[in-house]
């Protein structure tokens, strides 16, 4: 294979038919990556999964109609943070949709190499949805994680079970909060009033925010976003606060207080949602046609 010209090499990789063998032989060793770089499936959704060191690990990518599953690890000997800066920018210059899963065990966490590939790779893609699972960011360093503020146009953000300070999540969104309609961050400590603060401020296409969870988020959170919602787009905004340390009494305290002008205008209706069981919500309306739902 060595003695064959680029030309020849490139001819007989290029007659694959299936993405997924276009892919496994992109990753074999630069030469066929660079003979097939233009023949490789663009993804709109990629899944990267972080998989624990110990044991059996390595790389592998799996790829269906227009996605596509990358497992990798962090092992100094498999090099597959190299990879990833590597192959995802080829990949994903249609991708919409990344998804980021950490499988790591027995206290490894995502590293600032593993980190700054991942999104350093995503740098140029159409992102409107980005997602993390179970991530520990405590190893990652700040300015890897400012390269979240280059996708500036998420609409959809998930952070479920991670680790990562209020105001390094606040600095990532801040390129994308005029276009954010959903964002999710549960269980975490490190959330508190703050986040709705800032989203009430610069968020108005907000539909739905989930802080299910987070223990230091009071009603106290649903004070800006009751005092923005005139500058909302949307009628309605949902706010998931289960598990929380959401309180009606304490909201009711809120709404009567002089820090909020407009609290005596909003209507408080206790019911139930039938979700396919039957959820307790709060309905808070306002004359002007606004509505804010809290799951509490
Ligand atoms: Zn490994």
């Amino acid at each position: 294979m060595d003695s064959l010209p680029e030309e020849l090499v490139e001819g007989i990789l290029g007659r694959l038919n299936e993405g997924q063998d276009k892919v496994a032989v992109a990753l074999t060793c630069r030469r066929f990556l660079s003979a097939i770089h233009r023949k490789l499936p663009q993804a709109t959704a990629i899944c990267v999964q972080f998989s624990s060191s110990r044991g059996e690990c390595g790389a592998s990518v799996k790829t269906s109609r227009s996605s596509a599953f990358i497992t990798v690890c962090q092992c100094a000997g498999h090099g597959c943070t190299q990879m990833l800066h590597c192959v995802l920018p080829l990949l994903s210059k249609e991708m919409a949709s990344l998804s980021l899963e950490d499988e790591l065990l027995g206290g490894e966490r995502l590293s600032d190499g593993a980190a700054h590939a991942l999104l350093d790779g995503c740098s140029d893609a159409p992102l409107s949805s980005l997602s993390f699972e179970h991530v520990d960011f405590t190893a990652v360093r700040p300015w890897t994680l400012a390269l979240i503020a280059s996708f500036d146009r998420l609409e959809e953000v998930h952070l479920l079970s991670c680790i990562l300070p209020e105001g390094l999540l606040l600095r990532s969104l801040s390129a994308s909060l005029s276009t954010l309609r959903v964002l999710s961050v549960t269980s975490s400590s490190l959330v508190s009033d703050k986040l709705c603060t800032a989203l009430a401020r610069a968020a108005p296409n907000l539909e739905e925010i989930s802080v299910r969870g987070c223990r230091s988020v009071s009603a106290a959170s649903l004070v800006p976003l009751l005092e923005s919602a005139g500058r909302r787009r949307g009628q309605q905004l949902t706010l998931h606060a289960e598990e929380t340390a959401f309180s009606c009494e304490h909201l009711a305290r809120c709404m009567q207080s002089s820090l909020m002008p407009t609290g005596r205008h909003w209507a408080v209706t206790r019911m139930r949602m039938e979700l396919g069981y039957a959820v307790p919500a709060l309905l808070l309306t306002h004359p002007h046609g606004k509505a804010i739902l809290v799951y509490d």
